[in-house]
């Protein structure tokens, strides 16, 4: 059997022949039908227009002339009704004409009749071949429009992935990339409401501006059971497991979903959420935009993985920078009384790896106790303010040795809800840096000891030529001298408060508190002073009421802060000026003033004079060059190992008081040291 011709074979065609003269039409078919067309014939101009409308044939040849219509009539309706079909017509001599103005009314050629068949057979392969050609071209254009088209979509659809991508790069959680998923998913698939159903957790998530009523989440639901069922089958989510956020969709008529589109979310290959986009209109979602969704699950699965690299990284980083700090961490979470303990604190505390520590060991190895330091932690200083931190030391044993380690507490939270319990500590082995120090402390101390006794001899000695013991003096050596032993005494006074501040930092040196008559204090260093005064034109007053009580002191102390005080009275006022020496009772204690009428003290310094080596002074100016900073210092110290307080009130240019407080000495007391 032939092979039955179709519209794509070359060569071949369907072919519908017009004649009334039946021989003729059969003639054309037959030879038509032997080089392997489909051919169908007609006898009339109407029974072939209406085979034509059912066939749509690639060719049509009509006699002009024909019973019921003439094959201009039969051209105008083929060409009508399907104009890429070719039209030869068939006329006899008379009507070359009409033939050439059928060509003008759009035939596509013509032949004269008797038709040789040579002549037909090439006028129809001719007009076939130009049909076909038509034909193909039409479908060529067609394909390249829709590939265009399609280009179009995927540029457009790259362009937008493009945009999630760069809105994902810059996500920082899982919860702000999801966010930004479900946006956009809103935004592009022209969905109402997004859900992001967690696979795992079995929680859906509404997408922020999107919220849904009731009627719409029970819905959702059962979109998202169902599909999660089929990949996870037992999961099933309710209303309730939906975590809405935004605003609730405004108005009261009642909204439905009627279509949805849902993805699956993978990690690393596995299902882990669906993507679960949702319109009330019905119009449903085009299949593009599965493809579309399917991307953004991609961009989301990408996302993901991200997510989990960086999280993965960071915690390497932060367990590594944990196990291989030098400082001992522990994080506790008291309320559930969890400690986390890196090595370099678990070798602090001598808790071996595998065993937990606990709140009464640490308690017991720090001695201390985490109630009182989260207690002054959290309580606010006067202008409302939290401290940072709250440092402590404690004394380690460590393999064999005892070390000396700072342990700084911090405030940190681990929960949410567990706010203001939970701390951070930080331990740093501290004993070097308190072995330097002790030793310098105690290099100074042996020095200035050492200076002590040379300079007295030094002292005792010019007292006695001044004395005259050595015999005469003249009148320039006498002068000499009496500058010599100023110096030395300045030099003595620096070497005893060098002294006992070195002692008091290598804890050599107690105060023992007796109870003692202050006046008789105050009188001696008066005494010892007043001459000095006198040389700048100064009076030293004492001006204490008739009786004051005794005061629990160390006497040796007392003197040092009271010479010391009136010493910088007489060096930082101008000549001939006046310092006074008053006491008085208050309460228990008794409040000493030293006041002078000297340079004075701006507020700024008022704290500042009592730190080591401070002195406000311009050194070009001759009034400040004796002094190196340790008076006050010295003093303050003095005063709170009694228990006291000390402050001062100044006015520049006007004069300064500084005050000491002591405690007053009760009747009984015998002593007792500091
Ligand atoms: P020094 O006198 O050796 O400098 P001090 O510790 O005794 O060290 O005093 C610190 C600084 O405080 C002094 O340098 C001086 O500038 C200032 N100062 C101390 N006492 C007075 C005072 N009575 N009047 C004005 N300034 C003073």
């Amino acid at each position: 059997m032939a092979e039955e011709p179709t519209m794509k074979t070359p060569g071949y065609g369907r072919v519908l022949a017009i004649d009334d003269e039946e021989p003729v039409v059969d003639a054309i078919a037959r030879m038509l039908r032997a080089e392997g067309y489909f051919v169908e014939t007609a006898t009339s101009g109407a029974s072939g227009v209406k085979l034509f409308e059912q066939g749509l044939h690639d060719l049509v040849l009509t006699d002009l002339r024909l019973g019921d219509m003439t094959g201009t009539e039969v051209l105008r309706e083929v060409k009508k009704i399907h104009p890429k079909s070719a039209v030869i017509i068939l006329t006899g001599y008379a009507t070359t004409e009409s033939a050439v103005e059928a060509i003008k009314l759009g035939a596509n050629d013509y032949l004269t009749k008797p038709v040789r068949m040579s002549e037909l057979s090439m006028a129809v392969r001719n007009q076939m071949a130009a049909v076909k050609l038509s034909e193909q071209i039409a479908l060529l254009n067609e394909e390249v429009a829709a590939e265009r088209d399609k280009l179009k979509r995927t540029v457009a659809e790259l362009t937008l992935m493009k945009r999630l991508a760069s809105r994902m790069m810059s996500a920082l959680s899982y919860f702000e990339g999801f966010e930004l998923i479900l946006n956009f998913l809103v935004e592009e698939v022209k969905a109402d409401v997004a859900v992001i159903y967690d696979l795992e957790r079995r929680t859906a998530r509404l997408s922020a501006n999107s919220y849904a009523n009731p009627t719409e989440l029970q819905q959702l639901s059962e979109i998202v059971n169902w599909q999660a069922e089929a990949i996870a089958p037992g999961n099933t989510c309710s209303v309730g497991a939906f975590e809405a956020t935004g605003d609730p969709v405004e108005g009261s008529e009642e909204t439905s979903i009627a279509s949805s589109l849902s993805v699956t979310l993978l990690q690393e290959g596995r299902p882990f959420a669906l993507l679960v986009a949702a319109s009330r209109s019905d119009r449903g979602f085009h299949h593009k935009w599965q493809d579309f969704a399917n991307k953004i699950a991609q961009e989301a699965s990408d996302f993901l993985s991200r997510v989990k690299r960086s999280v993965e990284l960071q915690q390497h980083w932060t367990s590594a920078i944990v196990e291989h700090t030098i400082d001992g961490l522990v994080v506790m979470h008291l309320a559930s009384d969890q400690f986390l303990v890196n090595p370099v604190a678990r070798s602090f505390l001598g808790v071996p790896l595998g065993q937990e520590l606990t709140l009464a060991m640490l308690e017991e190895r720090l001695s201390l106790k985490l109630s009182e330091i989260l207690e002054e932690l959290n309580k606010p200083d006067e202008n409302g303010a939290l401290k940072r931190t709250i440092v402590r030391h404690a004394d380690l044993l460590w393999r064999g040795q005892t070390l000396y380690v700072r342990l700084n507490f911090s405030r940190m939270q681990i929960g949410a809800a567990s706010a203001g319990t939970d701390l951070l500590l930080v331990m740093q082995d501290v004993t070097q840096e308190r072995n330097v120090e002790e030793m310098k402390a105690k290099l100074m101390s042996n020095i200035s000891h050492e200076l002590r006794t040379p300079t007295a001899v030094v002292k005792e000695f010019i007292s006695l030529i001044l004395d005259g013991v050595a015999g005469e003096l003249s009148t320039a050596q006498k002068q000499y001298i009496q500058i010599m032993q100023s110096n030395v005494e300045r030099l003595s006074r620096l070497i005893e408060n060098l002294l006992t501040l070195a002692r008091s930092d290598t804890g050599g040196f107690t105060i023992v508190l007796r109870p003692v008559e202050l006046g008789a204090v105050i009188d001696t260093v008066a005494a010892s002073l007043t001459p000095k005064l006198a040389k700048k034109g100064m009076k030293l007053v004492v001006d204490l009421p008739p009786a004051i009580p005794l005061i629990y002191a160390d006497r040796d102390a007392v003197t040092q802060v009271l010479t010391n005080l009136v010493e910088n009275a007489r060096k930082y006022s101008p000549d001939n000026t006046m310092v006074t020496i008053k006491a008085a009772p208050k309460g228990s204690r008794v409040e000493i003033a030293v006041i002078d009428q000297g340079y004075g003290i701006p507020p700024e310094e008022h704290e500042a004079v009592f730190k080591r080596f401070h002195r406000l002074v311009d050194k070009n100016d001759p009034r400040f060059q004796e002094g190196v900073g340790l008076g006050l210092p010295l003093v303050k110290d003095l005063v709170t190992r009694h228990g006291g307080d000390i402050w001062l009130t100044s006015e520049v240019g006007k004069g300064s008081t500084f005050f000491v407080s002591l405690q007053v000495a009760q009747e009984d007391e015998e002593y007792r040291p500091a």
